[in-house]
């Protein structure tokens, strides 16, 4: 009698095809909040905690900045 399994198997890593859809982002670079979620982006990818990186970027895409108007 064959035995099924009966727990999923480890998740599937696409090497990079989604990361830029996923995680693509551009921080401000002389803002602090920004600076600081870039930082916090770049710690939990190498961390592998997927749902705090994808957090971090939904933060930095959703900063607002005032735009410069010219004179
Ligand atoms: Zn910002």
């Amino acid at each position: 009698m064959t035995s099924p399994r009966t727990y999923p198997l480890p998740a599937v890593e696409l090497a990079g095809l989604v990361d830029d859809y996923l995680y693509g982002c551009q921080p401000v670079a002389d803002c602090g909040v920004c600076t600081a979620l870039a930082a916090e982006l770049t710690g939990a990818r190498e961390a592998k905690d997927h749902g705090t990186a994808y957090d971090a970027v939904a933060e930095i895409r959703n900063h607002p900045h005032p735009v410069k108007r010219k004179p």
